[in-house]
């Protein structure tokens, strides 16, 4: 009998659905770059459900491809185009189970969206720091398979520094549990770290306790013109020494990015007449009532002075400030508008940033019918950096370019100590830079435990590890 046959019989049919019609939305990426095949999407409710799911895969060596909210970027979710493998989305396991406010931590099942966790939090008066533009939609297991980042590592860190406990389905179908009431438990290696980060080859989270802060009592921010990135480092450093603690997003933008806004979002309010080379939204929070106004004016005046700025705008009302943060947060749609385009998460140390884009460009000069995007965290050093392309170039052009192209970035980033993948992950896409740009030890480190916990190969095989 075909396998996936043997698995329908083993398990309660409320858990799965065989109707390809119910299935093809799970089968492409969100930007439709990658396409997979299955004949079965499984929709477990509970930790059980997973359980019992994983260990009749493992019995009949079925892989399973772990989805959440399917916003990943590096095709993490998408099946093998062979159609012999499952795919086990999360997306009913969204309860919130329980809060501890005088605790300050949060227990949830993986497949809530973050903005359920975010609007939770902010109800009982606590703060979930993760931001990403795509909120609505992924989802709390997702983020931590991933170790997203967003727009307040800055102050907060990456997904890593909030998880204080993990309940995870092995590959064998056993179960890990670290959620505890405690805070402190150091006995040794802590094995629930492993699987942050591990995309879905390590195991299928199902519940999560997060760490929780202080709600955020204030906030300010400006949206800055700059006339170079090197201008925009020296203001960065000044907003730094001058407010470190309350400094929680700088993102930058580019004029090329805000024309995309202007073009696809004609119902979005630019808020500069006049076009700058740089743009940079900076943001200052804090839990306590703090005159965070006076520390920006403080900021942008010194700041003029120095000649460190060209402009700055600051909102005076929320629909302004939403106004001023929708031009970095539909950015990447405006650019998936605007055609294909390859698209670098990279990190480099902060104040090497100006000389890679310098370089970087001279290198791809080449390369004629072609446009440059640069935006993101840039006080994290991490920018994504995308190639456009041009009106000009058919597909299979563009995509001839897209491998050069990459081994021109990607080893500029490496020679400079930097990262190939800041945030976005591994997936199916980057496996062969993964292997490329890591030590040899960091990399058998990586691939013999992949081999110790799954040696059937059956969790999300073929992402991370080729
Ligand atoms: C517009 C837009 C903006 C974005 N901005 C950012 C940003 O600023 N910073 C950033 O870091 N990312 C960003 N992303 C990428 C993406 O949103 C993140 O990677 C997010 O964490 C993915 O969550 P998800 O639920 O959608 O995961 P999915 O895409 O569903 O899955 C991602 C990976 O995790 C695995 N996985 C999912 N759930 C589980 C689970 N419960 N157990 C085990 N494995 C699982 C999947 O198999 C896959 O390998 C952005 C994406 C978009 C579309």
């Amino acid at each position: 009998m075909n396998k996936v046959n043997l698995i329908k019989q083993n398990l309660n049919e409320k858990l799965w659905t065989d109707c390809q019609d119910k299935i093809v939305p799970y089968l492409t990426e969100q930007r439709g770059n990658l396409k997979g095949v299955s004949s079965l999407l499984l929709k477990p409710r509970n930790t059980q459900d997973v359980v019992n799911i994983v260990k009749i895969c493992n019995e009949y060596k079925v892989p399973i491809v772990p989805q959440g909210g399917r916003t990943g970027l590096c095709g993490g979710t998408i099946p093998n185009k062979q159609g012999d493998e499952v795919i086990l989305s999360t997306e009913l396991m969204n309860k919130i189970i329980n809060i501890d406010k005088d605790n300050y931590y949060l227990i949830a099942q993986s497949g809530c969206t973050l903005h359920q966790i975010k609007k939770f939090s902010e109800k009982n008066k606590r703060y979930f720091p993760l931001s990403l533009p795509s909120q609505l939609s992924c989802t709390i297991g997702g983020n931590i398979s991933t170790n997203a980042g967003g727009s307040e590592v800055l102050k907060y860190g990456m997904t890593k520094n909030f998880i204080e406990g993990l309940k995870v389905v092995l590959p064998n179908g056993k179960v890990l549990n670290s959620i505890k009431e405690i805070k402190k438990d150091n006995r040794g290696f802590d094995p629930k770290y492993l699987h942050i980060g591990s995309e879905g080859t390590l195991g299928i989270i199902t519940e999560v306790k997060l760490k929780l802060y202080p709600e955020i009592k204030n906030k300010e921010m400006a949206i800055v013109a700059v006339k170079s990135i090197k201008k925009a480092i020296d203001f960065l450093n000044l907003v730094k020494n001058k407010s470190l603690e309350f400094l929680s997003a700088f993102e930058i933008n580019s004029d090329y990015g805000m024309n995309l806004i202007r073009k696809y979002y004609n119902n979005i309010d630019i808020p500069f007449n006049n076009e700058y080379p740089w743009y940079i939204i900076f943001e200052l929070t804090s839990s306590q009532k703090y005159n965070l106004k006076g520390k920006i004016d403080e900021i942008l005046e010194l700041s003029y002075k120095k000649k460190f700025i060209l402009n700055a705008i600051q909102p005076l009302n929320l629909r302004q400030y939403n106004n001023i943060w929708k031009t970095r947060e539909f950015l990447s749609e405006a650019q998936k508008l605007n055609g294909k385009s390859i698209k670098h998460d990279i990190s480099i140390p902060i104040d090497k940033i100006p000389f890679f884009l310098d370089k970087v460009e001279e290198k791809l000069k080449v390369f004629k019918k072609i446009t440059l995007l640069t935006f993101g965290h840039l006080a994290d050093g991490n920018i994504h950096f995308n190639v456009s392309q041009s009106d000009h170039l058919n597909k299979t052009e563009f995509n001839k370019l897209k491998k050069i192209i990459n081994k021109v970035v990607f080893d500029l980033v490496y020679s400079m100590g930097g990262s190939f993948s800041a945030e976005h992950g591994i997936g199916k896409i980057k496996k062969n830079e993964f292997k490329k740009y890591s030590s040899k030890e960091e990399f058998m480190i990586k691939r013999n435990i992949k081999k110790i916990l799954d040696p059937n190969n059956i969790m999300n095989p073929g992402k991370i590890f080729n």
